[in-house]
């Protein structure tokens, strides 16, 4: 399989740059999502990456293989769409099998494809049905199965699971995530969702204003955000940002009436600003405790799971907690809270984490 590198990779349209000079390497047989908000660049830098756009400047590598000026056609990748590409008129068999026919493969290669594919996806028992008699959930899973079926070394996916209803969205996404743990071919996915990134990515490339500002593991991103863009828009909700008031710097230590110690960062003391910490990151009790803060409950709310998501006010600040079952459900109108060292990231004037 290839991995691709893309060197210096710019997009202009007119003055505009929606892809700014991005040096990266999507690792081969792995799922990298591309992730960020709307107008980012993502689908313009997956279109490139599809020879359906060409870079301003910089150069495109599948492999050893340089590929900017190579035309889609010849690029031996497969692509699916926010609009499943499906041909009507025929049952789910014959659309998997179109493209198997236009390769020459044996019928014997072709059928051991196919059934392959349906069984990943769920699809065996409609293979026998028309296209048109089933819903948009399972039609995106066609277009899914028949790129796949094709077995090209490289698969992009442009937002597939945005336009479809709640339910077969759900179910459409346990499916990408038993096929992409099957497949070894290199997938790139576009998405602006982060739960869907969280679930599908082996690794998320994190896009903000035609660059990428960070690229890890879900995990990785999700505990050590490098910026607090970072931080805002992944997780649900967003990380809790603390504003200057409520630290204190005196040399390298940092104090706050929110922190269960105080915290020693050294040179980078003097640069803190604000910090960030995960709603789950905060932990509240129903009865007083030493070194805690206290917090008035403005809201509660059970989440998935079983934990409540509680908004807090301390003084003049708001901040979300998550927390466990019996906890939210015992707390009333007013918590105790603290939060400790290892669930603290510090954060500079510009929003860069320290
Ligand atoms: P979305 O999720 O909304 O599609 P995106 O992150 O995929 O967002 P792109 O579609 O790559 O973003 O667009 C990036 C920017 O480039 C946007 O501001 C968009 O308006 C602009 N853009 C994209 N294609 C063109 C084009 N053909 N001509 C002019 N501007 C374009």
């Amino acid at each position: 399989m290839y991995d691709i590198r893309l060197e210096g990779v710019t997009k202009k349209f007119g003055d505009f740059t929606a892809v700014d000079n991005i040096n990266f390497t999507i690792p081969k047989s792995s799922v990298t999502v591309l992730l960020g908000p709307s107008g980012c660049g993502k689908t313009t830098l997956m279109r490139m990456i599809a020879g359906l756009e060409s870079p301003t400047n910089g150069k495109i590598f599948f492999g050893e293989h340089e590929v900017t000026n190579v035309p889609t056609r010849r690029r031996n990748i497969g692509m699916v769409f926010q609009y499943p590409v499906i041909y009507r008129g025929t049952s789910v068999r014959k659309n998997l099998e179109l493209p198997l026919l236009s390769e020459k493969l044996s019928k014997a290669e072709i059928d051991k494809r196919v059934d392959e594919v349906a069984e990943i996806l769920d699809l065996k028992d409609v293979l026998k049905r028309f296209v048109e008699e089933l819903d948009n959930g399972t039609r995106q899973k066609i277009a899914v199965a028949r790129e796949v079926a094709r077995q090209p070394r490289i698969i992009l996916f442009d937002e597939p699971i945005t336009n479809i209803d709640l339910t077969s969205k759900l179910e459409l996404k346990r499916s990408m995530k038993e096929l992409f743990g099957r497949l070894q071919q290199t997938i790139v996915y576009v998405t602006h969702d982060q739960t869907e990134a969280m679930t599908l990515a082996d690794q998320i490339a994190l896009m903000q204003d035609g660059v990428i500002t960070q690229s890890d593991s879900p995990k990785e991103i999700y505990d050590k955000p490098n910026s607090q863009f970072a931080g805002w828009f992944l997780g649900n909700p967003g990380m809790n940002f603390v504003p200057p008031e409520f630290i204190k710097v005196s040399g390298t230590k940092i104090t706050s009436p929110l922190f269960s110690q105080t915290i020693d960062l050294g040179s980078k003391a003097a640069s803190a600003d604000t910090f960030g910490v995960r709603a789950e990151g905060i932990s509240v009790s129903g009865t007083e405790e030493k070194g805690a803060v206290q917090a008035r409950v403005t809201r509660k709310a059970l989440g998935a799971g079983g934990q409540y998501l509680l908004d807090l006010a301390v003084g003049s600040l708001l901040i979300k907690a998550r927390v466990s079952h019996s906890v939210g459900r015992s707390v009333q109108n007013s918590v105790w809270t603290t939060i400790a060292s290892e669930n603290i990231t510090f954060f500079d004037k510009s929003g860069t984490a320290l």
